[in-house]
């Protein structure tokens, strides 16, 4: 307990607040900025256990605004919860860590939720489309979750445990701008302040004291800071918390092909592809057990033990749908 002994001073979270964090289960969907700095003050803090789930390796480009990661973890394209595990096992080895690189999807969420049974689950995905599944299953399982996002110099967070509005009551209030890190950019710092707010709410709920039913949105280059009461914004009409009807969750269904952020493709090919790499056009250019990557002409790959690839270098959607054609063919 001595090394928490300034926290647990503080008299609201106290050494019952303490004992209670020690015991809570936090799920953290994304290993990115958010996930990666979420883990490692929640470790350090002494959470009981971790489950971050995040399908990417580290790349040069995060280590700008991301946690725990390094330029040899970008060079050996290691996978950002495989990092992760490794470096909160030194912060704190009290903390169970489990590390799941697989991309969450309808058709996984609810069984990941349901094996790792997270008392909360913290957002530290990139895009509008994940939130809102995250929300449905959240809310179907009945799992208190907070919803962070940073873009640009801005942050928005907001904790729900379904007593109030869930993201979708909320949709006109925190509407998709289409902005996104890749395009619009992201300053380290917004990132921490979300960071901060979503573990706010957690001490909060580890204190017995709830969440704090507010809507924060933050702006760490105009300064201006507003939160907002959420009492009221919750709607009747919400089909989620007032019909149980969950949308995305029920698409089980995914494309062969989705556009990411930044021009990248990802391609969704048959788990063999990994094993048979060297069947597809182009050459390895390097090999670790988790990713293989590939170059072909203009076109680079990397490609998943899971069969995901993404395409970097294809400047359009129907370019990229004869390339995805044209692996399918040579993908034994
Ligand atoms: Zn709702």
């Amino acid at each position: 307990m001595e090394r928490y002994n300034r926290q647990a001073s503080f008299a609201p979270f106290g050494t019952e607040g303490q004992h209670q964090l020690m015991k809570t289960r936090i799920m953290i969907m994304g290993g990115g900025a958010l996930g990666s700095h979420l883990a490692e003050q929640l470790a350090r803090m002494g959470v009981g256990h971790l489950t971050v789930i995040d399908m990417d390796v580290v790349e040069l480009s995060n280590l700008h605004r991301q946690a725990l990661y390094d330029e040899h973890d970008a060079e050996s394209m290691s996978p950002k919860v495989e990092v992760l595990k490794k470096n909160i096992g030194r912060i704190n080895r009290h903390v169970g860590f489990d590390a799941l690189h697989v991309e969450l999807t309808p058709r996984n969420i609810e069984e990941i939720l349901n094996v790792y049974q997270p008392d909360i689950v913290l957002d530290g995905m990139d895009n509008f489309e994940m939130r809102f599944l995250i929300n449905e299953a959240c809310h179907k399982l009945g799992i208190p979750w907070v919803y962070g996002a940073a873009v640009g110099s801005k942050g928005t967070v907001y904790a729900m445990d379904y007593t109030g509005p869930c993201l979708k009551c909320m949709l006109d209030i925190i509407p998709d701008t289409g902005e996104s890190c890749a395009i619009n950019g992201v300053l380290p710092p917004a990132i921490h302040q979300v960071i901060s707010y979503e573990i706010g709410e957690v001490i909060r709920y580890a204190s017995g004291e709830g969440f704090s039913k507010k809507l924060i949105s933050l702006d760490i280059f105009t300064m201006k800071n507003q939160t907002m009461d959420i009492d009221g914004l919750k709607d009747g009409s919400c089909p989620v918390c007032d019909r149980s009807e969950y949308e995305l969750l029920n698409k089980k269904e995914s494309g062969p092909i989705e556009a990411l952020c930044g021009g990248t493709y990802m391609f969704r090919l048959k788990r063999t592809a990994f094993d048979s790499a060297e069947y597809l056009p182009g050459n390895i250019k390097k090999e670790t057990p988790f990713v293989k990557l590939i170059s072909y002409k203009d076109i680079e790959m990397t490609v998943f033990q899971d069969g995901r690839m993404n395409v970097y270098g294809i400047p359009s959607d129907d370019l990229a749908y004869d390339f995805y054609r044209t692996l399918l063919k040579s993908i034994r």
